[in-house]
């Protein structure tokens, strides 16, 4: 493979495949188990040295999943998931990664996927009915299908502040963390930003720095993991009834197995509501939180803000200090409508003597200097600087290959200059045969994505195989049924909280975005039936030749 490969970039010529997928994350690898059980020849290509992708680059101190490990799995093979036992709650990065590994391993993926390469550009060629990839490495790709999973939190933000070249000390990303660790023991380190990244990493910063400047411009809600091995009630689920399980996370709503509220919140009385949320707060599990307090906590502003209003409760008591507990509780957004952090020891870092916080919200930054930052108030010397800045969502690693350029010459930077367009969050209207798993207009980040990864690559994967068993070469769907989905993202957008909430689900964390609620607020089981009905009704929406 590797010399043939070589051969080809020497001559020019690029390699034939059926189906391109770039990114060998969680998605990329199971695309290409399924393509090659269908019998495509497929190949992925990724930026990174070995797969993993979000677990290959976020490498920094305290990272792990949020959602429980037994649910952030694959389930597509019982063999797998008994072959693989957890040994947390919520697994650290290595661990994921490991597992990422192991799968590669198990399903010999490694020899189909061109490490080290970025696509490029990408071209359907009308001509030929099939796409053109330029890569930064080794041979272009020809293919019939184009398939980016490229990930929604890939793209990592470019700092926003003058003046960083000027810093002497050390620069790091947490979406880039070194491979080799970084030794922060005695430094003075300012980490910028307090999302999830930040929120996992502040605490164990905080242990080895001499002192600790945290940079906070918008304040999250956190909620304790309590972590440790699985709990027993959820394996006593999973384990007495697997595939029920699994179902029923396909069907929910998060993609996590848990019932649909009735009860709402004026239904019940305060030490109701209180033992609910006390018994919430205790399990450590984000999504019992989000989705299991009350029936209108996700709907209405009223049954959210006595959420709200419960958790800011436990900032005060967790932070000794009332100034930097104030500045730490959120005000700006419903719970939920941005999404909330897991912690560990988060607030209690606050009240060691070697950790400070900046609200930027009072004290702007001026610039990165060559010896720190400053703000407009005061002068901060830095050893070292950690961009918890998060990620240019959703769309920032579709767009970073540049052009993609569809029929007619179109390119989709162009279509997309006031926002997203797709039809179901997987396809767009001028670019055929081209998917987005876990698109922009799909629950992706609104979800457990390793659900949603394994919905869309099924969903995609069938499809390419039953339109060559009947004879087709193209599908791309219709502008009709690109702005009724349009239509529809805006309709189900005004059911939920989230349109409440400038965020990097809106794209406002990116200095010039378009804004809008990008991912789908449907739910995870009513847009797989929407996507099942669509093949039930023979390809709804689309246009096959
Ligand atoms: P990724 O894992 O992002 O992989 C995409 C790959 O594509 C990357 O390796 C990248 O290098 C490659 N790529 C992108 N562009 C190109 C290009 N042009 N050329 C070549 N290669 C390219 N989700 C959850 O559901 N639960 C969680 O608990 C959770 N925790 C998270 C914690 C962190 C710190 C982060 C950052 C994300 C988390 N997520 C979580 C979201 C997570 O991104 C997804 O769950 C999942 O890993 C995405 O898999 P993916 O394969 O779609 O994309």
């Amino acid at each position: 493979m590797v010399a043939a490969r070589e051969s080809q970039a020497a001559s020019g010529t690029a390699q034939q495949v059926d189906v391109a997928v770039v990114g060998a994350g969680f998605a990329g690898l199971y695309l290409l188990h399924r393509l090659r059980k269908a019998g495509f020849k497929a190949i992925a290509l990724d930026e990174a040295g070995d797969v993993g992708g979000t677990w290959y680059w976020n490498r920094y101190p305290g990272a792990r999943c949020d959602i429980q490990t037994i649910d952030y799995s694959y389930t597509f093979d019982p063999d797998l998931e008994t072959a693989w036992t957890w040994s947390e709650k919520y697994a650290t990065q290595p661990e994921i990664l490991r597992y990422l590994g192991f799968v590669a391993d198990r399903y010999d993926l490694r020899r189909d996927i061109r490490f080290k390469t970025k696509v490029t550009e990408a071209k359907w060629d009308e001509a030929t009915e099939r796409w053109q990839l330029t890569t930064d490495n080794g041979a272009p790709v020809s293919c019939r299908h184009y398939i980016m999973a490229t990930g929604c939190l890939s793209a990592p933000k470019p700092p926003e502040i003058d003046g960083v070249k000027d810093f002497k000390g050390k620069i790091y990303f947490t979406g880039r963390w070194p491979h080799d660790g970084v030794n922060l023991a005695g430094k003075r380190v300012a980490v910028i930003g307090t999302g999830s990244s930040a929120i996992q990493s502040i605490p164990l910063i905080a242990e080895q720095a001499a002192h600790l400047i945290v940079f906070q411009r918008t304040p999250n809600f956190a909620l304790p993991a309590h972590n440790g091995p699985a709990p027993a009630d959820r394996m006593s689920l999973l384990q007495g009834d697997r595939a029920a399980y699994r179902e029923q996370a396909r069907q929910s709503m998060a993609g996590v197995p848990y019932p649909q509220q009735t009860v709402v919140s004026w239904q019940l009385s305060d030490a109701e509501r209180r033992e609910r949320f006390e018994r919430a707060w205790a399990a450590g599990d984000l999504v019992h939180i989000l989705t299991q307090l009350w029936a209108d906590q996700a709907v209405d502003v009223d049954g959210n803000k006595i959420v709200q209003d419960l958790i800011r409760e436990k900032i005060r008591a967790a932070v000794n200090d009332p100034e930097t507990a104030a500045a730490l509780t959120p005000h700006d957004h419903p719970f939920g409508a941005k999404r909330p952090c897991l912690d560990t020891n988060y607030y209690a870092t606050y009240n060691r003597p070697n950790v400070t916080l900046v609200n930027l919200r009072q004290e702007p930054i001026k610039a990165i200097t060559a010896s720190g930052i400053s703000t407009n108030g005061r002068s901060f010397d830095l050893d070292v600087i950690v961009f918890a800045t998060g990620f240019d969502a959703m769309t920032g690693a579709i767009r970073a290959v540049h052009p993609i350029t569809g029929r007619g010459g179109r390119s989709l930077s162009d279509v997309w200059a006031q926002g997203p367009q797709t039809y179901l969050g997987l396809t767009v209207e001028g670019f055929p045969n081209f998917f987005m798993i876990t698109g922009p207009g799909s629950p992706s980040v609104l979800s457990n994505m390793a659900v949603s990864i394994e919905q869309h690559v099924d969903w995609v994967v069938d499809r390419l195989a039953a339109l060559r068993d009947a004879g087709f070469n193209t599908i791309e769907p219709t502008e009709t049924a690109q702005a009724a989905w349009g239509r529809h993202m805006a309709d189900c957008s005004m059911l939920t909280l989230h349109r409440l909430a400038n965020t990097w689900y809106t794209g406002a964390n990116v200095p010039g975005k378009v804004q809008g609620l990008m991912p789908y607020t449907g739910g995870v089981g009513p847009y797989r039936s929407i996507c099942d009905e669509v093949v039930s009704r023979g390809m709804l929406g689309f246009r096959l030749t």
